[in-house]
């Protein structure tokens, strides 16, 4: 079984005959773009993730990866540099049915480039100066990367130096209590709607959530939601306390099929750009992304006094308190904490949404 990071078992189908067909690249392009415009795991990786970012978010795309230009899906591959540090981050490469793998995509699209105009790659970064230096003083290995290829000999310079920084754009949007209230009445009823009342109430992670099967991880008789080890960004086993209104949300819901959403059985969730797309119709809040709702979690849960250390369980974020050595001799999985932050941080939303004051913590933002 492939392991994620072995690269060499991801094969390279050179010999397929739709390899170098610039169509069905494109459709896999932004089949892949999709994807990671949903998790944004590595966004902050090099400047290729957040420049794609950047326009899903923006009001022409609006998240539809089929809105994406054609200049802006060739931008991705030009800002790559191949380090393949994405496809060992990623939890969605191969045998996952995602099937991501960045790097292979790109080194395909490059191969597309050289068949039809005969693109050296080299020559274009040399004449790119400025373009290799955003990649060089955003993502740190880029920079050792340059650095080793000049001592080897690979080029003569670095042409990363003196070259100009490029500012990185971090989303922060937190949603407002104000917000928050008129996305949930205004969620429909059904999949979409559901998922999103859960994101909102635990802060996973949108695929997490929407690719949920019953059988292996919901467990009403534990209270819990637990995510396999191949379904977490982290590769590690994550369990989710349920509070009260996510178990009534799971119970009310039809138990005829493998996943808790979608239609086909066969897989979770499909459908995303649509449904936002009818609800922002119907909601008007600005510049506001799935995505958002783990930030509003993380900000809101910390103002109600839950501490970072259990919010970070809760997110499942092997950083800061779980991060680096400590991580090692600190394997508490904090369950009662992280029950008790959810039920808390539930109990808040529901004050939140009814527009009345939260016996948690005072309310934030206008009401
Ligand atoms: S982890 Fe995988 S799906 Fe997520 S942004 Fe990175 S490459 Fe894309
Ligand atoms: S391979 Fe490296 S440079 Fe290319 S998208 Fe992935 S992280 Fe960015």
């Amino acid at each position: 079984m492939l392991e994620q990071g072995d690269l060499t078992s991801v094969p390279v189908e050179w010999d397929k005959s739709d390899y170098l067909d610039p169509e069905k690249l494109d459709v896999e392009l932004r089949r892949q773009y999709d994807v990671c415009s949903s998790c944004r795991l590595c966004f902050n990786l090099c400047p290729a993730f957040p420049n794609l970012f950047k326009h899903f978010d923006s009001d022409e795309v609006d998240h539809d990866p089929s809105k994406l230009s054609r200049a802006q899906v060739g931008e991705f591959v030009d800002l790559c540099y191949n380090c393949k540090l994405c496809f060992i981050k990623c939890p969605y490469t191969p045998p996952h049915k995602f099937l991501i793998d960045i790097p292979k995509v790109v080194m395909r699209a490059r191969a597309v480039e050289a068949d039809s105009k005969g693109v050296d790659l080299r020559e274009q970064m040399l004449a790119s100066p400025d373009k290799v230096g955003r990649l060089a003083t955003i993502a740190g290995p880029v920079a050792s990367f340059l650095n080793w290829a000049m001592r080897e000999g690979l080029i003569e310079s670095n042409p990363a130096i003196a070259t100009n920084k490029y500012p990185e754009q971090a989303r922060d949007r937190v949603l407002t209590n104000d917000e928050l209230r008129a996305l949930w009445q205004a969620l429909p009823e059904g999949d979409f709607g559901d998922i999103v009342r859960i994101l909102i109430l635990t802060g996973q992670r949108a695929r997490e959530i929407s690719d949920l099967q019953w059988l292996s991880e919901i467990n009403f008789d534990k209270g819990v939601i637990e995510l396999p080890p191949q379904r977490t960004k982290n590769r590690r086993r994550h369990t989710i306390p349920m509070s009260g209104a996510v178990r009534a949300i799971l119970q009310a819901r039809e138990q005829d099929g493998a996943f808790v959403f979608g239609r086909s059985g066969s897989s979770g969730f499909s459908g995303w750009s649509r449904c936002k797309e009818r609800l922002d119709e119907a909601l008007g809040i600005p510049d506001w992304a799935v995505h958002d709702l783990r930030r509003t979690f993380a900000t809101g849960a910390a103002e109600i006094g839950i501490q970072p250390h259990i919010i970070e369980a809760v997110l499942n974020h092997v950083s800061g308190h779980k991060g680096g050595v400590a991580g090692i001799y600190n394997r508490a999985a904090y369950e009662t904490e992280k029950a008790t932050a959810l039920n808390r941080w539930a109990e808040h939303v529901a004050a939140i949404i009814e527009g009345r004051d939260s016996n948690v913590t005072p309310l934030r933002g206008a009401s």
